[in-house]
């Protein structure tokens, strides 16, 4: 189903798309796809909405999303539910995503009663200066499915606490978990047109989003790739831009790190979300010293976690997403053995008879060398190479050396070390001895390729604001 200005419905054209089970290849659900009109239909219920949102206070816009937050409490089990279905992610998983996109929710709730804006010290006594925040205007989010409600509640939050309003389209894997989260919008009693759901084909879709000069803002997260497309098309209507694009995390372990920590911390991001996470370790750095010893540690831990369907008990690992990111992981196994990598654990499909998804074994090779497509290429699956280094200074240069920059890991016990790394390693995110950095009043976002912008904390609100610059004469 669609959601536009306020109303489920169909697509004109009645057509539809297949959602799937990755775990099990079964159809979920028929979902209604949309095209260039309903586009052209949302943008305008949206500009039209945005002129009574935007003059509601700061308070009432907080209350709507208090109330939403509320009804999304009410069913955490079963959007945790959704979720799993469509996408695969073990259902502990889905409820501590179901439970982050609240905390987003309430965070900005309560943030939407703190746009200040500041008076500027004049350098002409007869002159008053003041700057005001003011909500963009309309915004269009284009959301993909490793986090399906997640992705959409950083981004819709925020846009209507600043007072803009919102397009959302999802992915169409995953058009289930914003169905279910529009729905609580829906009980809430959100306006008519400030929140507006288009699920269907990116090719229709998107070129009408970017092409709009009453869309005011874009704001994506999904491949480095797609998001630079998106920064072209979007260039003729010079829109706001939020960018959340690829990354290829480093994870560097020293000698002096506790091992059994950073042994736990380098499993926990390499296969949380089956490895299909934008922050997801990419690349070990191990002190060539501790290397095996490391290696070791890693690859017993590893071997222990429970592969399945996600909604079966005790699931740690499902399937990934569709063929495609299974052929990518299998590629990249295949290519690292050719470059004399050596598999600890893992390196394989797996198979069970009661699944029919893409399952791939969570996998350790060890002598990951430069040579690998996993050195360079976003893996996006349960794949953790390992690589050495000689000395601190080396560390960093492999670590910086790529033209992404989302997330950084260190583990060190030496607080001088960890200090020099929080200020040489050139990426958004640097966990120094933690490996789960991310929470809603942290900033989210890239250096480099991988991003324009942040969401979360502060930072987040921000994204959806011009700055108006007032000066007044006096005299
Ligand atoms: P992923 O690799 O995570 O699927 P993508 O960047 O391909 O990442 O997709 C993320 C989101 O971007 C999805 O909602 C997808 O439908 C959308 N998307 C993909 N191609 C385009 C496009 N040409 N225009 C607009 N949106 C697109």
């Amino acid at each position: 189903m669609l959601y536009i200005n306020g109303e489920w419905r169909q697509a004109n054209s009645g057509e539809t798309l297949d959602v799937i089970n990755p775990a099990t290849g079964d159809v979920l659900e028929q979902v209604a796809s949309a095209g260039k009109e309903e586009t052209k239909e949302a943008i305008e219920v949206a500009n039209e909405a945005f002129s009574l949102w935007k003059n509601k206070t700061g308070a009432e816009r907080g209350k709507y999303l208090m109330d939403i937050a509320q009804k999304m409490k009410s069913k955490t089990d079963s959007l945790a539910k959704t979720i799993t279905l469509e996408m695969g992610k073990p259902l502990a998983e889905a409820k501590r995503e179901v439970m982050s996109s609240i905390a987003y929710i309430e965070w900005y709730a309560e943030e939407a009663k703190r746009m200040y804006g500041e008076t500027i010290p004049p350098s002409d006594p007869n002159k008053h200066l003041m700057l005001l925040r003011e909500p963009i205007g309309v915004a269009a989010a284009i959301t993909p499915w490793n986090f399906p409600m997640s992705m959409i509640a950083r981004k819709i939050a925020p846009a209507i606490a600043a007072g803009c309003t919102i397009i959302i389209k999802p992915a169409p894997d995953t058009p289930l978990s914003a169905i279910r989260m529009f729905e609580c919008f829906h009980e809430a009693g959100l306006p008519k047109g400030v929140a507006n759901l288009l699920i269907g084909s990116a090719e229709e879709i998107g070129p009408e989003l970017t092409g709009s000069s009453k869309v005011r803002k874009l704001t994506f997260t999904g491949s480095t790739a797609v998001g630079k497309m998106l920064i072209r098309d979007t260039a003729n209507t010079v829109k706001n831009l939020s960018m959340e694009l690829g990354g290829h995390a480093p994870f560097i372990v020293f000698e002096d790190a506790d091992l059994d920590a950073a042994a736990e911390g380098a499993m926990a991001t390499n296969f949380i979300n089956n490895g299909q996470t934008c922050i997801c370790t990419n690349r070990i750095y191990v002190k060539e010293s501790i290397a095996e010893e490391f290696g070791k540690k890693l690859a017993e831990k590893t071997a222990t976690l429970k592969i399945g369907n996600g909604m079966d008990e005790g699931t740690q690992v499902g399937p990934l997403i569709n063929e495609n990111s299974f052929n990518k992981v299998q590629s990249h196994v295949e290519d690292a053995l050719k470059h004399n990598g050596k598999i600890l654990c893992g390196g394989k499909p797996y198979e069970r008879d009661d699944l029919k998804g893409y399952f791939f074994e969570p996998t350790v090779i060890a002598s990951a060398n430069d040579d690998m497509l996993i050195a360079t290429e976003e893996t996006f699956g349960p794949v953790a190479p390992i690589f050495t280094f000689k000395n601190e200074e080396e560390a960093i240069h492999k670590a910086n050396d790529t033209p992404y920059g989302l997330a950084a890991y260190c583990f060190t016990k030496d607080l001088g070390r960890g200090l020099r790394m929080m200020n040489a390693l050139e990426y958004g995110i640097v966990g120094i001895n933690d490996a789960a950095p991310v929470t809603v009043q942290g900033p989210f976002g890239g250096y480099k390729e991988s991003g324009i912008g942040r969401e979360g904390g502060k930072s987040g609100i921000l994204q959806y604001v011009e700055e108006k610059y007032v000066s007044i004469g006096m005299k």
